[in-house]
């Protein structure tokens, strides 16, 4: 089988990194009630003006931590299928990937398993494991025969992105926890 895997939100907690490098830009933290709702970055009282400098700093992606599990359920998962990763981070950061991936993953073949490109739906395979319905959606769309496994986070569970995959796939895909969870089902 062939499975296609995203990597920020799906290995890596970005979200994490993100926090980090706004509190560490002097970004204020919401008020207490207001981190009871705290869904997405762009909910942050300064995201517009940190946001930009966030997306240039290395560390965003060069500090992103591997969520628990994800090493030995990749490991195992690469043994047993054809295994790709699709990432659409800009030019800029790539070089930082490839260190990431080499430091944390020493068992995938970078130049032949990491694709660089946010035209994921170009890429054909059974499954593909995502974070962002805005992807998983025209992935569905265009793979007739795949399965996506969106992984769960506050921001993606909306009924937007719910109706946005069943016009793309009804039936075809589905929620699961964390990626773990996705590989063992495969
Ligand atoms: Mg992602």
């Amino acid at each position: 089988m062939r499975i296609l895997i995203d990597v920020d939100g799906v290995l890596g907690d970005w979200q994490r990194s993100y926090l980090t490098l706004y509190r560490e830009l002097g970004g204020r933290k919401p008020r207490s009630w207001a981190w009871k709702r705290f869904r997405s970055h762009e909910d942050l009282p300064d995201f517009k003006q940190l946001d930009p400098h966030i997306w240039r700093s290395r560390s965003l992606f060069e500090d992103l931590e591997v969520y628990p599990g994800v090493r030995p359920a990749l490991y195992r998962l690469n043994q047993k299928h054809s295994v790709y990763f699709a990432t659409a981070l800009p030019p800029e950061h790539h070089k930082v990937r490839d260190k990431w991936f080499e430091e944390n993953f020493p068992f995938i073949y970078r130049q032949r398993q990491v694709i660089y490109s946010n035209a994921k739906w170009i890429l054909k395979a059974d499954v593909h494991i995502e974070d962002q319905p805005q992807r998983l959606a025209p992935w569905l769309a265009k793979n007739p025969e795949g399965r996506g496994y969106l992984v769960n986070h506050l921001w993606n569970r909306s009924k937007h992105y719910e109706d946005m995959l069943n016009s793309a796939g009804e039936g075809r895909w589905e929620r699961v926890n964390s990626f773990t969870e996705a590989a063992e089902a495969l």
